[in-house]
């Protein structure tokens, strides 16, 4: 589903990713963990087109499209869903007009008839029962106001109504109380655990992962893919550190 080449990336000028090589197949979970500024965020930017965030070598593809070669409208369009470390409040703007208006935009450019008010509606309603997210909150201006917990969880109703191919998820655990993990949790696997869908989560914890259990666990350090293992590689880490692990790939290098 996404296969990335020996992608380099440069933000404000610094070379951030250095030759990253990924592949996540359709049905599969993978989570990224690696330390603070290795570049996780900056992966999820470049595969998204977030301005800026310039790749400079290597390819990426999404079902064999070339994902690099297309406007960040169009890779959402075209299934990919991107949920950001610090989602961004959009005032005057209600979520239900903003989630209606994705949807239908991309449901557009991928020649599908947009869904009426009604439709929509029941889409949404569904979608925000399984946050356990009141209506009352999809009324109100994107973001605005709300907690850091409510925000990923908003996030994650976004999320279910697009109904992405991919989600790229970066750290939407960080803020969340236990009870919140959770909600977030069972959502991402009701969502997106399927045979024809796949999930990209960027954590530091291991407590998302006892919740969406990864099939694939990688460490992202010196902008490169350094350690692929299991959902044991995770444990390992949360009681080891980042350091060693880090090091001895450097040695290998
Ligand atoms: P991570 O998500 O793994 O913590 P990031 O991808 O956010 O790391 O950042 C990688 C590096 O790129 C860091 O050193 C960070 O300071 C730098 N960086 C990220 N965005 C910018 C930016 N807009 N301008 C300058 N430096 C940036
Ligand atoms: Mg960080
Ligand atoms: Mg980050």
């Amino acid at each position: 589903m996404l296969k990335i080449e020996n992608l380099y990336a440069t933000v404000a000028d610094t070379e951030i990713l250095k030759g990253l090589s990924l592949e996540i197949n359709a049905g599969e979970i993978h989570a990224i963990m690696g330390p603070n500024g290795a570049g996780k965020s900056t992966l999820a930017y470049a595969l998204g087109g977030r301005p800026g965030y310039e790749v400079t070598q290597g390819s990426a593809t999404f079902n064999g499209q070339d994902l690099l070669d297309i406007d960040p409208h169009e890779r959402a369009a075209a299934g990919l869903f991107l949920g950001f470390q610090y989602p961004v409040e959009i005032p005057g703007v209600s979520n239900l007009q903003f989630l209606r208006e994705s949807l239908n935009s991309q449901r557009k450019l991928r020649g599908e008839e947009p869904l009426n008010g009604a439709q929509f509606i029941k889409l949404a309603k569904e979608k925000a029962a399984l946050l356990k997210m009141d209506m009352d909150m999809l009324k109100r201006a994107v973001n605005v106001g709300f907690s850091g917990g409510e925000k990923k969880r908003n996030e994650m109703v976004q999320m279910g109504i697009l109904d992405p191919k991919l989600a790229i998820l970066d750290e939407t655990d960080s803020g969340l109380d236990i009870d919140a993990l959770r909600i977030v949790g069972n959502g991402i696997n009701a969502i997106m655990r399927k045979p024809d869908k796949a999930v990209l989560l960027i954590t530091h914890y291991q407590r998302l992962l006892d919740e969406v259990k990864p099939d694939f666990v990688h460490v992202l350090a010196n902008g490169r893919i350094v350690k692929t293992g299991g959902p044991e590689l995770a444990l390992q880490l949360e009681s080891e550190g980042y350091e060693s692990t880090v090091q001895e790939a450097a040695e290998a290098a």
